[in-house]
């Protein structure tokens, strides 16, 4: 049996065009042949990507008249770009035009004509996928999994996935504003005056110790890392962290992850933590309408570290309380708590 994938294109300038894509010609004698290989998946999706990009770039370029005098802008030369996508790299030429005679002489001779479509070589969902699947893999482990299932180019191994992470985190951090030692929420006319405010939002923060990669001679070797989670009775939850030792702008990504979802100046905002120095100031002077309080996890622990340090008290010291009378205070605490 033989199948035959083709793309029907339908432009509103031209004629529908049908495009060959792939062909699969075979037998169905064991449960192997039926339905797609994986294989055949990533020939038809790396295809497909190839006809819809050439496609839609050819449309772009065909805005080469001048938008003040309608005249084309002269063509200076063609340069090879690599487009990487999800579904495959592609090798594009991409031309360079001239500026049109009639536009302001301070702007560049020439520029590149995908300069304002390709902002970056790398499309916004495979740059997401590798920043997503190395939180959880080695890069090593992150490029065998794309490999597997997406038509990812052989060139993208666990190195070059590092580099991009790295290059998309650097970008992200660049579009971060400065960091603030005070969020302004506004004078006092300002907040009651601003929109009803949705339910309270619940923000969790922590904070642990992880072993580094680097093992340098006296040094602990150890770094902070401060994690949270935004959890609003309304709408997804959101995720944030930072490394205590260097991150230079801690409240500033608080700050964000809350504006992100859509935070107003009289929602009661609700800070849970262990009560650790760093993560107890972190969200001071962040909202005005919010409270800091030690999350109940932690409280147990703390109980229960004094519990059994209690249960292990001899008496023989002259002490004016009973190990009893220890316990039944803590009792007393965890009573109260509740
Ligand atoms: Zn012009």
């Amino acid at each position: 049996m033989k199948f035959i994938i083709q793309a029907l294109i339908e432009s509103p300038d031209g004629l529908p065009l049908t495009v060959p894509v792939q062909t699969i010609e075979r037998s169905c004698d064991r449960i192997e042949d039926v339905g797609l290989r994986l294989e055949e998946a990533k020939s038809i999706l790396n295809g497909l990507q190839d006809r819809l990009v050439r496609q839609q770039l050819a449309e772009h370029l065909d805005r080469r008249a001048c938008p003040d005098c309608h005249r084309p802008r002269m063509i200076k030369g063609y340069h090879p770009l690599r487009f990487r996508s999800a579904f495959g790299d592609l090798m594009l030429r991409s031309p360079r035009w001239m500026r049109c005679s009639c536009a302001d002489p301070a702007i560049p001779a020439s520029f590149s004509a995908l300069k304002s479509l390709l902002t970056t070589h790398t499309a916004p969902e495979l740059e997401f996928l590798q920043a997503k699947w190395a939180a959880h893999l080695s890069f090593a482990a992150v490029a065998d999994l794309l490999h597997d299932v997406l038509p990812i180019d052989a060139c993208l191994q666990g190195e070059t996935i590092r580099a991009h992470v790295f290059e998309t985190a650097e970008r992200l951090e660049a579009e971060l504003g400065p960091e603030q030692f005070a969020f302004d929420g506004g004078c006092q006319l300002e907040i009651e005056a601003s929109p009803e405010p949705g339910p309270p939002i619940a923000v969790g923060l922590d904070g642990g110790y992880i072993r580094g990669r680097e093992r340098r001679p006296g040094a602990t070797n150890c770094f902070e890392v401060i994690a949270g989670k935004s959890i609003p009775q309304e709408g997804p939850a959101k995720v944030f962290a930072g490394v205590g030792q260097i991150d230079a702008k801690p409240k500033r990504r608080l700050h964000e992850v809350l504006q992100s979802q859509g935070v107003l100046p009289r929602q009661h905002i609700t800070f849970l933590s262990d009560g650790g120095d760093n993560v107890r100031q972190l969200p001071g002077h962040l909202h005005p309408n919010s409270e800091h309080i030690l999350d109940w996890f932690h409280l147990a622990m703390r109980v229960e570290q004094l519990s059994q340090t209690a249960r292990g008290f001899s008496g023989t010291y002259e002490c004016p309380i009973t190990k009893e009378g220890i316990l039944k205070e803590l009792d007393e605490v965890v009573s109260l708590a509740r």
